[in-house]
């Protein structure tokens, strides 16, 4: 059986204990990893301090930095076959999928690649007897906790805009799917970056992610994960004050207005519910429909979620397992409590007669204030609710604690900008779901979290502000 190592200070090392790498589609272990232990995390952010130090990624000039990431581009490309085989294997997502993971991880480095010369600060006038600047310079140790969904692409998402603004990186790569991570960094690896400037630990988020968290060494955390993940490491992290990212989760609905294009409206659905088996943050969780288009929605919507192909990931079908049997019981449980509190379970609602953690494709009518519609489930669960108007519509879109993204569909452009307007989210959609790409600025509001990720924005999550204030003397 495959083993798979952790790597920090330029070198890959094993560990005394492993975790158990399981196949969401058989149920069957397959790859053992290397569980790091606290000596490991302390050993690899000494490493990432002596890095620092040394002025290895900041006294050069920024155009190597750049060279540096393109060179990850490049090496990432070609492993993307071979990683996306793997990924595929662990996480249960399709074959499709895998590689998207791969490519979108291979543009993060590309797109940082062109940032990273031109992290470029300001000067601020304070007329003629002074001089004064600002420079962006890096945090110092960005040490990065990886949720299992799109492990690669988050991974790269974090770790390219760091790297470019000189950071040294520890990143803790999720007890389940942390394989695809190992192939991405092996990759990097090629890419001569110096030695500490990137360390990857695959270990216990109680253990090796509290330890990482608190720290002394740490600059900053950059969190993907759950709500109560979160809330936990900014307690922790409140004990040093270290400054935090949060990517957390969302319950994030699409508005369809009566004039919505059906056939636009289902192509994003598909992809904004049942991508990746609904493991998605940014998911389309909640289809608001207006009234006079509701019932020929919802058959629709049905019919779409029954007509999708159902298998492993190798197959490369529209549905395939969910990452772990724990997280197929998660939700059923909730998708159980729902028709208790007399949600309709309009399709769906179990597990498919399969081996391995499958969840059928499911469309569940509940009102508004229910648990489904509240909630975040993280599966392919859709929530479907009717509205009369407007105003209506923008109440329940905004009435969760959740705020990451939202849609607005339809064919008048001054209402679904009006409605746009009055979301409560990081990023709206019009016409498309997932309209955006690494170029767009992302992340949440409320529960959702804060801080950005994407595009240029994000590099400034990596930086802090110097100013220096110049007195001059003048010739008397
Ligand atoms: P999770 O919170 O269970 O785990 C995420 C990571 O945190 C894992 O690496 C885990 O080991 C680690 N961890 C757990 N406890 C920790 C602790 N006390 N200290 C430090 N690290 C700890 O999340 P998950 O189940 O892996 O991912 C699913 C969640 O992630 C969903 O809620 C989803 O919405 C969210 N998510 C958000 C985004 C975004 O960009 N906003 C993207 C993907 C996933």
């Amino acid at each position: 059986m495959q083993h798979y190592l952790n790597y920090f200070d330029g070198q890959w090392r094993d560990a005394s204990r492993q975790l158990a790498v399981i196949n969401p589609a058989t149920d069957k272990v397959f790859a053992t990893v290397a569980q790091a232990s606290i000596e490991d995390a302390d050993a690899a952010m000494a490493a990432a301090r002596r890095c620092v130090n040394s002025g290895a990624l900041t006294d050069v000039r920024p155009a190597q930095r750049t060279a540096w990431l393109l060179k990850a581009a490049e090496a990432i490309r070609e492993i993307t076959e071979e990683g996306a085989l793997i990924l595929c294997r662990e996480n249960g997502k399709n074959l499709q999928t895998a590689r998207e993971e791969f490519d979108e991880a291979a543009r993060y480095f590309e797109y940082y690649a062109g940032m990273a010369d031109k992290i470029e600060g300001i000067s601020v006038p304070l007329g003629k007897d002074y001089i004064d600047f600002t420079q962006y310079i890096p945090m110092g140790i960005s040490v990065q906790i990886v949720p299992w969904n799109f492990p690669v692409s988050i991974c790269a998402r974090s770790l390219a805009p760091a790297l470019a603004a000189g950071n040294a990186v520890v990143i803790k790569s999720p007890e389940v799917s942390p394989l695809g991570m190992v192939l991405l960094i092996k990759a990097i690896e090629k890419a001569g970056f110096p030695q500490g400037a990137v360390n990857l630990l695959c270990g216990k988020g109680s253990e090796v992610g509290t330890h990482l968290v608190t720290h002394q060494e740490t600059n900053q955390i950059v969190f993907t994960g759950s709500v109560p993940t979160g809330q936990r490491i900014l307690k922790d992290a409140a004990a040093r004050a270290t400054p935090s990212v949060m990517e957390l989760g969302g319950k994030s609905a699409a508005i369809a207005f009566a004039d919505v294009n059906l056939e636009q409206l289902l192509q994003s659905v598909k992809v904004g519910i049942f991508y990746n088996s609904g493991q998605v943050c940014s998911a389309m969780s909640r289809l608001l429909v207006q009234r006079s288009r509701y019932e020929e929605v919802k058959a629709a919507v049905v019919n779409l979620a029954e007509s999708l192909t159902i298998g492993i990931g190798e197959s490369n079908a529209e549905l395939t397992p969910v990452v772990s049997k724990d997280q197929q019981q998660q939700i059923l449980t909730m998708i159980e409590k729902a028709r208790q509190e007399g949600a309709n379970i309009l399709t769906g609602g179990k597990a498919a007669d399969l081996d391995g953690y499958f969840v059928l494709p499911t469309i569940i009518e509940a009102t508004a204030n229910m648990s489904i519609a509240q909630e975040e489930v993280f599966g392919p669960v859709q929530v479907i609710i009717p509205f009369e108007d407007e105003d209506e519509a923008v109440a329940i879109a905004n009435g969760t604690d959740f705020g990451l993204v939202a849609g607005v569909f339809g064919e008048n452009l001054n209402q679904t900008l009006r409605v746009a307007n009055r979301l409560i989210a990081g990023q709206v959609f019009i016409n498309e779901w997932f309209a955006g790409g690494i170029e767009t600025p992302f992340g949440g509001v409320g529960l959702s979290g804060f801080g950005r990720e994407k595009g240029q924005e994000a590099i400034y999550s990596y930086v802090q502000t110097r100013n220096i204030g110049i007195r001059l003397q003048h010739h008397a």
